[in-house]
C-alpha cells in the first residue's frame, strides 16, 4: 500500500501531517477526515471519546450516543457548533441528555 500523501492538518493547523490511514466512518465524514485531520489530532480525539464514553456512560451501539459522538468529534476536530460537551466530574453519575 502507498503511503498516503501528507497534508495540512484542519484542526491543528501544521503541514506535512500524516492523514488517518483509513476512513474512520463509511461516510462523507470520514472522507472528510482523512483528507482533512492528521493523524495525530485523530488520537487525541479517540482520548477524548474514551473520556466521553466512560464519563458519560455512553452505549456506542445506541443511535443518540453515536449522534453525541459525532457532534463533540465535529466540535473537537473542526470547531463546527459551540455544543461540545463538558467533562465536569463533579456531575459524574448526575447526567442526563
Ligand atoms: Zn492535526
Amino acid at each position: 500500500m502507498p503511503s498516503p500523501a501528507p497534508l495540512q492538518c484542519l484542526r491543528c493547523g501544521k503541514p506535512d501531517r500524516q492523514p488517518i490511514s483509513r476512513p474512520p466512518f463509511p461516510n462523507e465524514l470520514g472522507q472528510r477526515l482523512v483528507a482533512e485531520i492528521c493523524s495525530e489530532c485523530w488520537d487525541e480525539w479517540k482520548q477524548r471519546q474514551m473520556l466521553l464514553i466512560n464519563h458519560y456512560g455512553l452505549n456506542v451501539r445506541d443511535p443518540q450516543a453515536r449522534e453525541f459522538l459525532v457532534t463533540n468529534l465535529r466540535a473537537f476536530l473542526f470547531a463546527e457548533g459551540d455544543d461540545q460537551a463538558e467533562i465536569d466530574p463533579s456531575r459524574e453519575g448526575d447526567v442526563s441528555w
